[in-house]
């Protein structure tokens, strides 16, 4: 089941369908046509532009990994992060082509991929409790103990991520990109991926429940200091997400990672509205 904030209409601004005019029109045309083309002969893969189809198999592999790297959000030594991939080549293609191009089906491999970084992530966690257990009973001490309970005090696995519910929570598009690209990527690559960790057994939802609080520029092409001042106190969670994650992972989800200011900006926002995030997730990492 994947469930969406009531304030999702306020993070995915699109116009009511009778003011979105010729220009809403045409994108969506544009998009349909798109998605018309990927069936149909012609069709070039989107991570190295060389065989037919939407993704090639080894752009589709490079997508998930081979290794889903699980450090820290920058700045956040207690958030960890996952990514299935690395930001280059194929998959640095295949993210733009679908973000800033609207090849819309490819949501479906980028959304499995990013299922695959949150996996690597709660597999992280339940390694790292098991780890802090044996810590935890020393040398000489044996039996059975509450998995995670070493870990309690910092979030990480005080309740065992594998077991609980997944809250997928992405990182909101500035208002301006979503007009522009026609889309919210994030939000479509996070419902894709719900979707996947449900069927693969895992319970997952998606709350759009992050918000722009001002208007923010979109933080592409930005450098380091700018992201950091751009982001500022920018997000806002929706008081929804408290009674919506109770007992679940909460997990942040965006495309990329770059210096982890978005990550970070999320977080902070969430832990405001007393939601305590167990980690991020990203689909490739920079
Ligand atoms: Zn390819």
């Amino acid at each position: 089941m994947i469930v969406f904030a009531a304030s999702t209409s306020r993070i995915d601004p699109a116009p009511p369908a009778g003011r979105r005019g010729l220009a809403g029109l045409r994108r969506t045309v544009a998009r349909v046509g798109h998605a018309a083309a990927d069936l149909a002969l012609g069709s070039v893969c989107a991570g190295c532009g060389e065989h037919p189809g939407l993704l090639c198999p080894a752009c589709r592999a490079a997508l998930l990994g081979p290794a889903s790297c699980v450090r820290a959000v920058p700045g956040r030594p207690d958030l960890p992060l996952a990514g299935a991939a690395t930001y280059a080549g194929s998959v640095r293609a295949a993210i733009i082509e679908h973000k800033e191009h609207a090849r819309l089906p490819l949501a479906a491999p980028l959304g499995d991929a990013l299922a695959v970084a949150v996996t690597a992530l709660l597999a992280a966690d339940v390694t790292a409790a098991a780890a802090a257990e044996v810590a935890a009973l020393g040398p000489v001490r044996h039996g059975p103990v509450r998995r995670g309970a070493a870990l309690g005090h910092t979030g990480l696995g005080s309740a065992g991520l594998g077991d609980r519910p997944v809250v997928l929570i992405p990182v909101p598009s500035a208002r301006s990109a979503v007009r522009r690209r026609g889309h919210d990527p994030v939000l479509r690559s996070a419902r894709r991926a719900a979707a996947t960790l449900h069927r693969s057994g895992q319970r997952a939802t998606v709350v759009a429940g992050l918000r722009h609080r001002h208007r923010v520029a979109d933080q592409a092409g930005l450098d380091r200091r700018e992201r950091e001042h751009n982001l500022q106190g920018a997000l806002v969670a929706a008081r929804a997400v408290a009674g919506r994650s109770d007992g679940c992972c909460v997990v942040v989800v965006d495309d990329i990672a770059t210096t982890g200011a978005t990550l970070r900006e999320s977080a902070r926002a969430l832990e405001v509205t007393g939601v305590r995030p167990c980690g991020a997730a990203v689909i490739a990492v920079v």
